[in-house]
């Protein structure tokens, strides 16, 4: 019987069908440069956020859609990200819950 799997491998089975268009965008970039905290980055487990070179770059490709950004981007940042799920049948497909 093989062990339990840690949280890393059971990601790791996950596969994805990215979309062409990003579901994850910003209304106003301008506003991200004003958030102090940025929480977005601190909460997403896939790092799909990155502060780079004054702006924020959104990996959406990698997204688990969980929706910890969208709560934390409306309740402790500036409201900047718009959040959608990728359209039917794209996106992560999870293999291991
Ligand atoms: S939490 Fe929202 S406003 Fe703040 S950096 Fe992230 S997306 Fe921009």
């Amino acid at each position: 019987m093989a062990g339990r799997l840690s949280t890393s491998e059971r990601l790791g089975a996950d596969a994805f069908d990215t979309d062409t268009s990003p579901h994850l965008t910003l209304s106003d970039p301008a506003l991200c440069r004003t958030c102090p905290d940025k929480p977005c980055i601190a909460v997403c487990p896939a790092e799909v956020y990155h502060w780079e070179s004054d702006r924020l770059r959104i990996s959406y490709e990698s997204c688990l859609e969980t929706g910890a950004c969208r709560i934390a981007c409306q309740s402790l940042g500036r409201g900047a990200l718009v959040w959608a799920f990728p359209p039917a049948g794209k996106g992560v497909q999870y293999r291991l819950g």
